[in-house]
């Protein structure tokens, strides 16, 4: 979704920038094609609000991107844990960007509503009524497809080494020396770096895990972040349930994971304590992906060692979708401007 979005960015940017995209094999266990593609404006970090709000308002003003994306618009509850801080300045923030949206509630509130049971005193929502979920893999898809009616170049092989001076092996094929060249293969990422013989500073890997269960009934509708567990989840269609709790699995290597079965076991538990789900447990599926998180967390162009030729745009750290559209615009902005300069100062030699 990622290298997706920055290319279809690049290729809208005027003058154009002639984009190479190379997309390894088709997989399906990549984060983008797992996600739970929540979305929501509200986040602590006012950079991070800052970024989704940008997304989101994109998302919605766009009938192209709202079907591109599957984008379904049932609300979301954010439960903080602990004593609230000045939320004012972000609850202003999610007010300018979609007016009308953002309320808080208490726990009282919520349940009385017969959203949440056994809720922690003091506990506050933030509920967005603008916000929901969408499919990261279909905007990638449609994406793609856009790109290559649109005649970019796509490669569907794997990277094997890049260079900070812009260079780029495939299996079968180069090097093939670019002005940049973006490293945006999600958990991959740091591996490909460190074959390369580069540094992936900051780079890790984590696993997100969440399951798929069947519900006999249940009156909530929208998607929900509850910190005081870790439980978060939307309604699927069908009367499924999509419900998470946070792994401990860092490190680990991307593609097929095995599930953690005694993590399951704690998801149920915590879902019947704070949503009193009526679960029909034979219909339970478990859905595990590898994504990778970065210290600064964030989908972000970040230059590998300090190059001006090699980034890596990653990072998303459980959060990108929420994010990409905003990222990925900035990170084009960011790399037209540096080949306008390089163009600018080769010019000048000449
Ligand atoms: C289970 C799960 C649930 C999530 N839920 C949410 C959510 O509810 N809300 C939210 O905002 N975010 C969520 N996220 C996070 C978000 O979905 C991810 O941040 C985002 O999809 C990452 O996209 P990406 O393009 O960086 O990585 P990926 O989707 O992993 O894509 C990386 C791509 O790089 C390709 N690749 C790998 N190696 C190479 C190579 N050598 N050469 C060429 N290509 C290569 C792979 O084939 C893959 O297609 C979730 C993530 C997971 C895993």
């Amino acid at each position: 979704m990622a290298g997706t979005a920055l290319a279809w960015r690049l290729s809208d940017n005027w003058p154009p920038i002639e984009v190479h995209l190379f997309t390894g094999r088709p997989t399906r266990i990549d984060a983008s094609a797992v996600s739970g593609g929540m979305v929501r404006v509200f986040d602590k970090d006012p950079i991070q609000c800052l970024n989704s709000g940008a997304s989101l308002t994109e998302l919605r003003s766009s009938a192209k991107l709202r079907k591109w994306s599957g984008y379904q618009e049932i609300g979301s509850t954010f439960l903080l844990a602990g004593a609230p801080t000045d939320l004012g300045p972000v609850l202003s923030q999610i007010e300018r960007v979609i007016p009308g949206s953002v309320s808080l509630l208490t726990a009282e509130q919520m349940v009385d509503a017969g959203w949440f049971r056994d809720l922690p005193h003091g506990t506050l929502a933030v509920v967005e009524r603008h916000a929901g979920y969408l499919s990261p893999d279909r905007l990638r898809n449609n994406l793609l497809a856009h790109l290559v009616a649109k005649g970019m170049r796509v490669t569907e092989r794997p990277v094997t080494a890049v260079t900070t001076d812009g260079r780029v092996r495939y299996e079968g094929g180069g090097p093939i020396g670019f002005d940049v060249v973006v490293a945006a293969a999600g958990a991959w990422t740091p591996a490909l770096l460190r074959r390369s013989g580069l540094s992936s500073a900051g780079l890790r890997t984590k696993a997100i895990q969440y399951l798929l269960v069947g519900t006999k009934s249940t009156g909530w509708r929208g998607v929900f972040i509850d910190e005081t567990t870790g439980l978060y989840g939307r309604p699927v269609s069908g009367n499924r349930f999509l419900l998470g709790l946070p792994t401990d699995r860092w490190d680990v290597g991307p593609g097929a994971l095995s599930p953690d079965l005694l993590l399951n076991i704690g998801v149920l538990e915590v879902a019947s304590r704070r949503l009193g789900l009526g679960l029909a447990a034979p219909q339970i599926s478990t859905h595990t992906a590898v994504e990778c998180y970065h210290s600064d967390p964030g989908l972000k162009l970040r230059p590998v060692e300090s190059s001006s030729r090699l980034y890596s745009f990653t990072g998303g750290s459980g959060g990108a979708a929420k994010t990409v559209l905003a990222a990925s615009q900035r990170a084009a902005a960011k790399l037209a401007q540096q080949l306008a300069l390089a163009q600018q100062l080769a010019l000048g030699a000449t």
